[in-house]
């Protein structure tokens, strides 16, 4: 490294760090983006109006510290108190927080304490930012192998391939991503039951699925439940996400977090989602008829399709590899989601789209079998 080089007063730990990789917010708005989950329809007219009254001189004032309100009325919708509920900047600014708040960084662990308290457990694959936060904030990565199938394997099995029991903290993407494979709340509970450390079921997907875990996180101290506005609710531009738990920890993670985290836009269109949960409702469904609908087309075409509980599809193409069938899918205007992971590369991700791009989808699907 050359002396005037001003990467030298990077810490080797940041300079190191392998950032995480967002999928791609193309320039060219006539690509149809099927790439990172997104929701098709737009948010109710409500928040829409909602948000655009708020756009006035209050924009000058700080916005409410700790979402009051809006915890108000999501403690009403989950049958808590909002001492129960921290609203971030997103989900992803809530899981960065938990992660802040229950590993120890692995620099300041004493000799001989036991390594499980820098450790970050979580399924592997499952959502590629948990990695990034781990290594942000020196803890220790503890990825956990899934089967094939993606399912979560029985107590037994989970010791085999090193379930750490004791970690510090784990995180359980459920329904997964990206595999889109649903868990019940039966097999969910009795991990929670068997887990000593803090455990956190990220529902990021859950509007799409058979069944929630909320009641885990109201019933076990030690179990967390993290939600977002992002994708079931139209809200990504927005970034507003939550997390339920018990009130010591939430109140740890309270202390952590900036006091403005939480952008007032996002708190106003947050808070007029919650008054119009039918229109979401009506969304939810059609989300899903439309992936039943694909499931069955892409499988009359030759590839396999995993089960999904999500807004998203995991497929494995036929014919070309996987990496190839995502240039040839951009090339006609389609932009889905490949990862290149020894675990993932042979699949693609495709995010549910409205009726129309989804047959036009199909449709160019078909021009390359
Ligand atoms: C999208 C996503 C999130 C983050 O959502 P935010 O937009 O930050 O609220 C969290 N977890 C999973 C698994 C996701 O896919």
């Amino acid at each position: 490294m050359s002396i005037s080089n001003p990467v030298r007063w990077v810490r080797p730990s940041v300079r190191n760090l392998h950032a995480y990789v967002p999928g791609e917010q193309p320039k060219e708005r006539k690509l149809v983006k099927l790439n990172t989950n997104e929701n098709p329809y737009p948010p109710s007219p409500k928040v829409l109006s909602a948000v655009a009254k708020a756009v006035d001189g209050r924009l000058r004032l700080y916005p409410n510290p700790l979402c009051q309100p809006l915890r108000e009325k999501l403690a009403a919708l989950h049958g808590c108190s909002p001492d129960h509920i921290l609203v971030g900047n997103g989900s992803d600014e809530v899981l960065a927080l938990l992660i802040r708040a229950f590993a120890e960084p692995q620099a300041s662990l004493q000799s001989g304490a036991n390594p499980s308290t820098s450790r970050v457990q979580y399924f592997w694959p499952s959502y590629s930012l948990y990695p990034v936060l781990t290594d942000i904030h020196g803890a220790v990565r503890h990825p956990v192998p899934l089967p094939a199938d993606f399912s979560i394997p029985n107590a037994a099995a989970l010791r085999r391939i090193g379930w750490d029991t004791k970690a510090a903290i784990s995180l359980v993407t459920t329904p997964n991503a990206p595999s889109g494979r649903g868990y019940s709340t039966a097999e969910l509970e009795s991990l929670c039951q068997r887990q000593r450390g803090i455990l956190v079921l990220d529902e990021a997907y859950v509007d799409f699925a058979q069944e929630n875990a909320m009641e885990l996180a109201l019933r076990h101290p030690h179990v967390l439940v993290s939600r977002t506005f992002s994708k079931a609710y139209s809200l990504c531009f927005q970034r507003v996400g939550y997390v339920v738990g018990h009130p010591e920890l939430i109140a740890a993670l309270a202390k952590l977090k900036d006091s403005y985290n939480v952008n007032g836009l996002g708190q106003v269109a947050a808070e007029a989602t919650l008054a119009d949960l039918a229109y979401y409702q009506k969304n939810f469904r059609r989300v899903c008829a439309t992936r039943q609908r694909v499931d069955a087309a892409l499988t009359a075409d030759g590839f396999r399709v995993l089960p999904s509980q999500t807004n998203f599809l995991l497929v494995e193409p036929p014919g070309h590899p996987a990496e190839e069938w995502h240039a040839r899918l951009r090339k006609r205007g389609f932009l889905v989601r490949w990862f290149s992971g020894p675990e993932v590369r042979h699949y693609l991700r495709i995010s549910i789209g409205t009726d129309p791009e989804m047959d036009a989808f199909l449709a160019a699907v078909r021009k390359e079998l």
